[in-house]
């Protein structure tokens, strides 16, 4: 429990470092040199033009400003911009890989829960009924009851550049599950190429036989 609390306050400080020198950019007035993303402070990237998402006078790429919204995931700024108070886009909506949505149907999110030195893998899905079997199945593998509150904290890659994202508390649990799925979608993804382009290999022992 004492390295949750450690860790929330470590991630907490980090945001907000971040956010203060970002700030002076969003309050300033606006001017043609300023035309800069300010979150990474790049002028248009290709395939990324900027845009305007809320009523802030600053543009933004559409995946930098999705980053930022899933380094808040739990919290109201997921979904609200923090300076304005206008609705955000679904950051899941960018953030989302080039495998297609069949793959992402077919995908088996998983995800690796350690608690006191044990470590569990458990089939994880979205939704209220998913957190729920979520808890259920992590206080019944690790005997945690009832009268034991939980701090969760999830290690995610972010579902774009695969970086290690860490998301803290209950709240964040349908981001991480997200980025979960992203993950197996793409593990299907590299799985299929694989047999696309070796299947003269498809009747002899397949290194990743163990996986299936
Ligand atoms: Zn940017
Ligand atoms: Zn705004």
């Amino acid at each position: 429990m004492g390295d949750s609390q450690a860790l929330n306050s470590s991630l907490t400080c980090c945001l907000e470092e971040d956010l203060g020198g970002r700030l002076d950019n969003l309050a300033g007035p606006k001017d043609s040199a300023a035309d800069v993303c300010w979150v990474c402070l790049e002028e248009d990237l290709p395939g990324h033009p900027l845009v305007y998402p809320c009523s802030c006078p600053r543009p933004v790429h559409p995946p930098c400003l999705a980053r930022w919204q899933l380094h808040s995931a739990g919290s109201k700024e997921e979904t609200i911009c923090r300076f304005c108070g206008q609705c955000l886009p679904d950051w899941k909506t960018v953030l989302k890989p080039c495998c297609n949505e069949a793959e992402k149907e077919k995908a088996t999110p998983t995800m690796s829960v350690t608690f006191n030195g044990m470590i569990h893998h458990i089939l994880v899905k979205g939704g209220p009924d998913g957190y729920r079997k979520f808890v259920d199945d992590i206080r019944t593998m690790f005997g945690i009851t009832e009268e034991l509150d939980m701090h969760l904290a999830f290690d995610c890659a972010d579902p774009l550049s695969g970086q290690l994202v860490k998301l803290n508390g209950s709240g964040a649990f349908q981001a991480a599950v997200h980025c979960a799925t992203i993950s197996a979608a793409k593990r299907l993804h590299s799985r299929q190429l694989l047999h696309l382009q070796r299947p003269r290999f498809q009747n002899a022992t397949s290194p990743f036989a163990g996986l299936r």
